[in-house]
């Protein structure tokens, strides 16, 4: 089942009407460039959204602030169509100072808020274009040791707004208990600094079976992944998506590797929906009521 990206369980999380008009999800990715944010996209959607890029030419001129670039595709599995868009933030943390880094970040957050109510208030309501961003996944990079100021005020701005899913990029440089350490610490930081990541919803008449999961999923953040969108070869024989060391193969989809697989899980396969609704109906009413307020209305 290699192929297969999973959110042809969409219908299992919504009402069938949705499921003919096909699914809108945008996901942003922010972390400093090399972290790996458009090869973990490729890996998750099993696409080639982001092709393998040409390196800059010495003499071209680089950006000085944070862009905003999104790319939209359709996926289509089992009959489910996806219409997905990822918003890239190139040049996030790349600069000498990054202090307003998130700046930007917020701004295309809430000018997409801002595009909605526009649209709900207008007297055709009939085709609302949602272009809010319903997670977004925060690519930390893999020191082994803390959360860096940059990190910490991304994710302070950032936390009433949107769905925030803290990553440990490149999860392959550090070992298994580096990894363990590193997320204590991370949590440790999250819960000082009171910022609010996103947890899957679990419900009081869930049976067991989906609690389980819900906690499984839960345990492994902040997720350590690791990206690879090729095949290699493993010296038992097995084609796997992952990346080739000298002392073996590190597999993407091998959950005793990496937490890719729970990563994809709490994105698309079980939470997707949970992510668009809670968005809308947390993140977005309550950045609708204190606009509303401050105008006055
Ligand atoms: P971006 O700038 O954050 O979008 O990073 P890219 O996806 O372009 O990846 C930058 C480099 O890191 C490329 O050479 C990738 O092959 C490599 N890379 C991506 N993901 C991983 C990973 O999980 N582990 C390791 N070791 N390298 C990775
Ligand atoms: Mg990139």
């Amino acid at each position: 089942l290699n192929g297969y990206v999973g959110f042809a369980n969409l219908p299992n999380q919504v009402h069938r009407k949705s499921v003919r008009k096909g699914f809108q999800f945008t996901c942003m990715v922010v972390g400093e460039s090399g972290l790996g944010k458009s090869t973990l996209i490729n890996t998750l959607f099993n696409t080639s959204l982001y092709p393998p890029k040409e390196p800059l030419p010495p003499s071209a001129e680089r950006p000085q602030t944070v862009a905003i670039e999104s790319i939209s595709a359709d996926i289509e599995e089992n009959g489910v169509r996806l219409r997905l868009t990822v918003v890239d933030t190139p040049g996030f943390g790349d600069f000498v100072n990054n202090e307003d880094s998130w700046r930007p970040i917020v701004e295309s957050i809430e000018t997409r808020f801002d595009s909605y109510l526009e649209q709900e208030n207008r007297v055709n309501r009939q085709k609302i274009v949602d272009n809010r961003v319903h997670a977004c996944l925060y690519f930390i990079q893999p020191t082994g040791h803390s959360l860096k100021p940059i990190d910490v005020e991304f994710m302070r701005q950032l936390h009433n707004k949107v769905n925030l899913i803290p990553i440990i990029a490149k999860a392959d440089t550090l070992t298994d208990d580096e990894v363990a350490d590193f997320k204590a610490r991370i949590l440790a930081d999250i819960a000082y600094h009171n910022i609010h990541i996103f947890q899957a919803p679990t419900y009081e008449n869930e049976d067991e079976e989906a609690l389980a999961e819900a906690e499984e999923i839960a345990s492994k953040i902040p997720f350590a992944v690791v990206g690879s969108d090729h095949f290699v070869k493993t010296p038992d024989g097995r084609e796997v998506r992952g990346r080739v060391y000298p002392w073996g193969v590190v597999e993407v989809d091998n959950e005793d590797h990496c937490d890719f697989v729970k990563l994809r899980q709490m994105l698309i396969r079980t939470y997707m929906e949970e992510l668009r609704e809670y968005t809308n109906d947390v993140l977005y009413e309550n950045w609708r009521t204190e606009k509303l307020l401050k105008m006055g209305v």
